[in-house]
């Protein structure tokens, strides 16, 4: 476990440098710490580091794991950045801080439906397919400006920002200036981008928040 301290404070020196080095202060950006798939024996220890803020991205997961966890650490603050069933929309609102995968207007209408009911408002982010893969989800970069105005005039949601996980096999930093543009040009202050191969590069593009999970948990 002492590995995965060690790891937790190499990825937080590495966030520090990248920023500054692109005249950012490193507050300006938020580490995201994925432990989807670790237990919370090996999550206890990144909450005792001080580490406050976690992604995961499996409903069903979360709720067996966090409920504990919240309650010896009460403000950690918990991220679903995984694809999100529409019909696990009220476990989400009830569990979730903030949800980074908002992708369509059925789901869009379900997380409006069960904030309403639980007076709960997790802070929302749509998710970006910046790669257009068919087999992933996400609003295509075309369509962001419209389903941004359908989320806030249809469905009565306020947007935080962006999120999106570039294709595998492409070089992230076209997509990730894609990301930032999209959100800069409408007045977005969140944007969810990099992982573990690639969040120096997402923090140079104007990342506020990276979202890591095996440089600090290992391999899954
Ligand atoms: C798993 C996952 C991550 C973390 O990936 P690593 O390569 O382990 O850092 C980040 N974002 C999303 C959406 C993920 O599913």
């Amino acid at each position: 476990m002492s590995d995965i301290v060690d790891r937790l404070a190499q990825v937080q020196a590495a966030i520090a440098a990248a920023a500054i080095s692109a005249e950012r202060p490193a507050a300006a950006v938020t580490l995201v710490a994925v432990s989807k798939t670790f237990p919370a024996e090996a999550i206890e220890p990144v909450l005792a580091a001080g580490q406050r803020v976690f992604g995961e991205n499996y409903v069903q997961e979360a709720k067996d794991k966090w409920p504990d966890l919240r309650a010896r650490y009460p403000d950690a603050e918990l991220h679903m950045i995984g694809p999100l069933q529409s019909n696990k929309a009220r476990d989400a609102v009830q569990l979730f801080d903030v949800i980074e995968s908002l992708d369509r207007a059925s789901l869009a209408k379900e997380l409006s439906k069960e904030m309403a009911k639980q007076g709960r408002r997790p802070q929302l982010l749509i998710q970006v397919n910046t790669g257009a893969e068919p087999q992933k989800g996400g609003v295509l970069p075309e369509a962001v400006d419209a389903f941004l105005a359908e989320c806030r005039d249809v469905h009565g949601l306020a947007i935080a920002g962006l999120m999106a996980i570039p294709p595998a096999d492409e070089p992230p930093a076209p997509h990730f200036a894609l990301l930032t543009t999209i959100a800069r040009r409408n007045g977005l202050a969140v944007v969810s981008m990099g992982m573990s191969a690639d969040y120096p590069t997402a923090i140079a593009m104007g990342a506020t928040h990276v979202r890591v999970g095996s440089a600090i948990f290992g391999a899954r």
